[in-house]
């Protein structure tokens, strides 16, 4: 009982004004490929009722409210179909361990230090961003001088490993005699001792989690109570209204985030149209309900399934084939080759659609093998199949999905972050990491993506990576995949849109669908990629109201 009245609880969206706004003075990128740039939208309430030249809408509709945009640009809200949502949040409030805020094992021990002297006593510190790709990871005694008795969880910058004091280790009751569990690893020193560094699903032993994800991938969901979940969710909103994001799709949902989004929205706190993608883990309990996504609606949703194929490029345990120089053996692999094939087919089935984190050829592959598999099995017309990441698909490989029609999610700041690395592992073959122009020849759409926190949820950083494909120190990889301003343009809006299953409601400024905005201060329509980093932000709008908006000095 009670549940009649749930509805009413919830607490009432801020009014959207009804009169027609007449937007103008701005270069309009509309994400319609036959008709790409205006220069003007009116909207009325939450919905875009006119699109066209500034003349045409003022005759149309002569009482509208003209909204001067400065010469700057106005865009569709920004999609981001693969961001670790809660997970940003919770970083957001973590020790900043990112190169180059840390850039050595000493400037780690000395952040650690810090944090140990203003925490109180045994309380934990957590912090997000090592990255042993660019310093040697400190031993665990240098770790245990500096977190003292407080608990201390170092997470890796790819969000699939992370470090431990001994404190964690006992705590957690993991020995030197422990044994590695299946996809993962914990690090052992020369002397064979442990690190406290653990791999993939070596984590779930150390990170104190209410939720056992087997091994479906890297466990980072930490325990917390319902209000510092909400608090998170509210957190990361709030810096992805300013970046220009209305959208974002969270890329590995367990019962926390769905308990914490759950929560935000009823406590009018989520802002962000929010996507959820369950974690494999869980498809049991689905079929037992019989439930499959896509549902929902335009500001809550379940979208795809999420399935790991292979470990993280970043952090070296991606999956290659023959032939690359850097083969690896089924111990990158979150499920054996043979049983990610049934899941891939058993949620495809259940009638979910499916997206696999995928990076090297090899794991790409397999994922292939089985959507082939299912889409014969269980023929589909909308089943949008999904690889995220796509680190690494040969042309083979890229013809399979376009058969398939799979869309490639992508990330191209991996390139900047850690594209020194990929280029020191994998030598000449790091330029056709993410190949997005033999993607685009072939026919597959390519979805721009952050996997935030793991890389800048910024939009316009993504876009400009993506248009420069350029490492830290400057060496470009495979200059030939570089997307023009317009291509990455649409990967960030409508594709990704698509991506998420949400492309009739928002992604492209159309007549009829939702007034998600976002107004930079300049003009950006002929802009390189560093003017497209710079460019301000000034306004983010979700359904005709303003969530966001910058004060001019
Ligand atoms: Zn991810």
């Amino acid at each position: 009982m009670g549940d009649a009245t749930a509805d009413l609880d919830r607490a009432p969206s801020p009014s959207v004004d009804d009169r027609v706004r007449l937007f103008a003075n701005a270069s309009v990128f509309t994400a319609r490929r036959d008709d790409p740039w205006a220069e003007a939208i009116a909207v009325r309430g939450a919905a875009i009722v006119g699109v066209g030249t500034s003349a045409d809408l003022r005759r149309d509709r002569p009482s509208a409210d003209e909204v001067d945009l400065g010469g700057g640009t106005l865009l569709p809200g920004f999609v981001d179909a693969h961001n670790h949502f809660l997970s940003t949040g919770e970083s957001l409030a973590s020790l900043d361990l990112r190169f180059p805020t840390v850039d050595s094992p000493e400037a780690l021990l000395r952040v650690v230090r810090e944090a140990a002297a203003t925490t109180p006593a045994g309380e934990p510190i957590s912090g997000f961003g090592v990255d042993n790709g660019k310093y040697a990871l400190p031993s665990r005694r240098e770790l245990d001088d500096a977190a003292g008795d407080h608990p201390a969880h170092l997470f890796h910058t790819s969000g699939h490993h992370v470090l431990v004091n001994s404190v964690v280790l006992a705590a957690a009751g993991v020995s030197e005699d422990v044994a590695d569990p299946p996809g993962g690893r914990f690090e052992r020193d020369a002397d064979g001792r442990l690190t406290g560094f653990c791999l993939d699903t070596a984590c779930g032993a150390v990170v104190p989690t209410d939720v056992d994800i087997g091994s479906h991938g890297p466990n980072f969901h930490v325990r917390a109570s319902i209000d510092t979940l909400v608090a998170a969710v509210a957190r990361a909103s709030a810096a992805f209204l300013e970046a220009g994001l209305t959208c974002v799709c969270d890329a590995q949902v367990t019962a926390r985030e769905f308990a914490g989004y759950r929560e935000a929205s009823a406590r009018g706190e989520l802002p962000i149209r929010t996507v959820c993608m369950p974690l494999s883990h869980q498809l049991g309990s689905f079929e037992e309900i019989g439930f499959a996504g896509p549902f929902g609606d335009d500001r809550l949703s379940i979208g795809h399934l999420k399935v790991y194929a292979d470990g993280t490029l970043t952090g070296g345990t991606a999956a290659f084939g023959e032939g690359t120089g850097v083969a690896t053996g089924d111990g990158s692999f979150f499920h054996r080759p043979d049983d990610l094939v049934a899941l891939i087919e058993r949620a495809w089935t259940a009638g979910w659609r499916v997206g696999v984190h995928a990076q090297g050829d090899r794991a790409i592959a397999i994922v292939l093998d089985g959507f082939e598999r299912a889409m014969h099995a269980t023929p589909r017309l909308d089943a949008r199949p999904r690889i995220e990441h796509a680190g690494y698909p040969t042309l083979a490989g890229i013809e399979r999905m376009r058969a398939l029609e799979a869309i490639a999610v992508q990330q191209p700041t991996y390139l900047f972050d850690y594209g020194d690395e990929y280029h020191a592992l994998l030598g000449d073959l790091a330029h056709d990491l993410q190949p997005y122009r033999d993607e685009l020849d072939a026919g597959v759409r390519v979805v721009l993506s952050s996997d935030s926190d793991v890389s800048t949820y910024r939009p316009l950083t993504t876009i400009a990576n993506a248009m420069r494909r350029s490492t830290r120190s400057g060496l470009v990889l495979g200059p030939r995949h570089r997307l023009t301003l317009e291509e990455a343009l649409f990967a960030h809006t409508i594709d990704a849109a698509f991506a998420v299953g949400l492309e009739a409601r928002l992604g492209s400024l159309e007549p009829g669908k939702a007034a998600d905005l976002t107004v930079l201060a300049t003009d950006i329509r002929d802009a390189g990629p560093d003017d497209v980093a710079e460019a301000p932000v000034v306004a983010t709008i979700v359904g005709g109201e303003t969530r966001f908006e910058r004060h001019q000095p």
